[in-house]
């Protein structure tokens, strides 16, 4: 690892009340210290650490601002070193300003991620928390900040090291029975690490299998909104959003491209997908868009399908029941909610006609409001919230995701080998498979592309 001293903005780029520029290396606190006039009086370079100074930034003898200075000693800081953080003015002119002092000081333009890549490196934080960090500033609703930030508090990761660990003891008793192997010794208790492969199994089964909650609500359930034209979606869409993103129009088949918009419901975000309705069409333009509707609702975890109800007669009610027939036919994986859309334009018995044709229906008026109440519910209901409110661990990652499943299939080897007897050191190839994957999730396995990967995804400052 370099030993630069790194210096970036903290704060979004323009200007601000506050900006907040971050230094982190050996040389953060002498530098500062001569950029820096405390007015206390005092040297920045006698301060103990987690302390804050109020202060003037000098290029040479002119100020260029009024700041405080926070000085955090290593090993007691985010990255692992001495850092500096100085809260200016949040003039583009003054972070420029205080940015170039320091460059041209010695000092480098951090890279993204870098000062949390100095944190992993230096051990205050394992891979996951350091991935954490980013889905944190990434969330935009409850659910995804309640992921990011219980992952960043250790989550799961601590329990995998945990096993990983024992594993790992696992395979080196092992090695030693492979070096005494004429002898016939074993070191390596058979059914404790039978239940040590439980136990991981169990763990990663769990963590596995939440991935598919964890993915969507870390980037919003996708909700596919079909049925024909004009029934009503865009404006079913609008009343949702409570904006004009849709073009809502009299004329059949207007809303060609998929629009997409998020809501958020009791911290929870919805990504919906208005299509363009599957009515058979002649017209390619609308052609197109009616395959890319079935491309939509095969991405959807939802499907969200759209009647006119004051439209309805006995035969167009038949074909409506065949198509929601023919929906969960092709999805049968997916909750498929039926909308009647338009009451507010039926008398009673239609309405009661409807009721007897459609049981399962939801009548709906996207014009009025009426049962859109009764949507959100039906919508919510079908998160499996009761994992959020016991902030059960939940794996959002996928990178994640795809280790642990390498890591399940090479536990389930190893159990297999022993299982079926075979020689130890084959068994203890698929050990060190399970170790490398686990590894993987918490970065005691890591390689510089992996690294740069990760990090580069992160924005600057970070
Ligand atoms: P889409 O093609 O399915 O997206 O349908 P639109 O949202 O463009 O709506 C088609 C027409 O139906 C527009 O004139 C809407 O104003 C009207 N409309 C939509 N929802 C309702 C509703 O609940 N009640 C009534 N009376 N008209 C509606």
């Amino acid at each position: 690892m370099d030993r630069d001293t790194i210096i970036a903005l903290a704060t979004p780029a323009g200007s601000g009340a506050i900006a907040v520029l971050r230094l982190s290396g050996p040389e953060a606190i002498p530098l500062a210290a001569e950029k820096f006039r405390a007015a206390s009086g005092k040297a920045l370079e006698d301060c103990p650490g987690h302390t804050v100074h109020l202060g003037t930034i000098r290029k040479g003898d002119r100020i260029l601002d009024e700041v405080l200075a926070t000085v955090f000693r290593s090993p007691r800081s985010y990255t692992g070193e001495d850092v500096v953080e100085i809260s200016c003015h949040g003039s583009v002119y003054i972070q420029q300003e205080i940015l170039n002092l320091f460059l041209d000081s010695g000092c480098r333009m951090a890279n993204p991620g870098e000062f949390t890549l100095r944190a992993f490196i230096n051990g205050k934080m394992d891979l996951s928390q350091a991935e954490a960090v980013a889905d944190l500033i990434a969330s935009e609703n409850k659910a995804s900040h309640q992921i990011a930030l219980q992952q960043m508090r250790g989550g799961y990761s601590s329990e995998i090291a945990k096993l990983r660990e024992e594993l790992l003891h696992f395979a080196s008793m092992i090695t030693l029975e492979l070096d005494f192997s004429g002898e016939d010794v074993e070191f390596a208790d058979r059914e404790a690490f039978f239940g040590l492969l439980d136990r991981l199994s169990a763990l990663l089964k769990g963590l596995i299998d939440s991935f598919a909650l964890g993915n969507v609500l870390k980037k919003g359930i996708p909700v596919a909104i079909a049925g024909a034209p004009n029934v009503g979606k865009s404006t079913l869409l609008n009343a949702l959003l409570r904006e004009e993103r849709a073009i809502v129009s009299e004329i059949a088949g207007t809303t060609r491209d998929a629009i997409e918009d998020e809501i958020v419901l009791e911290g929870i975000g919805f990504r919906f997908i208005d299509t363009a309705g599957i009515r058979e069409t002649e017209d390619t333009v609308e052609h197109i868009g009616i395959r890319k509707t079935f491309e939509k609702m095969e991405a959807a975890r939802v499907i969200i399908y759209m009647v006119d109800g004051s439209r309805a007669h006995p035969d167009l009610l038949a074909s409506w029941s065949a198509e929601i027939q023919s929906i969960r036919e092709r999805h049968p994986d997916k909750p498929v909610i039926l909308l009647v859309n338009k009451t507010d334009r039926l008398d009673d018995k239609a309405r009661k006609q409807l009721e007897e044709a459609l049981p399962e229906a939801l009548g709906i008026s996207a014009r009025t409001g009426e049962g859109l109440e009764q949507l959100q519910a039906s919508l919510l209901g079908l998160v499996n919230r009761g994992v959020l409110e016991n902030n059960d661990p939940v794996v959002s990652n996928s990178r994640h995701y795809q280790a642990l499943v390498k890591a399940q299939e090479a536990i389930g080897n190893v159990r297999e080998g022993m299982e079926a007897g075979i020689p130890s050191d084959l068994v203890s190839v698929d050990i060190n498979e399970a170790l490398h994957h686990l590894g993987e999730i918490t970065g005691q396995i890591s390689t510089d592309d992996l690294l740069g990967n990760i990090f580069s995804n992160f924005c600057i400052g970070k």
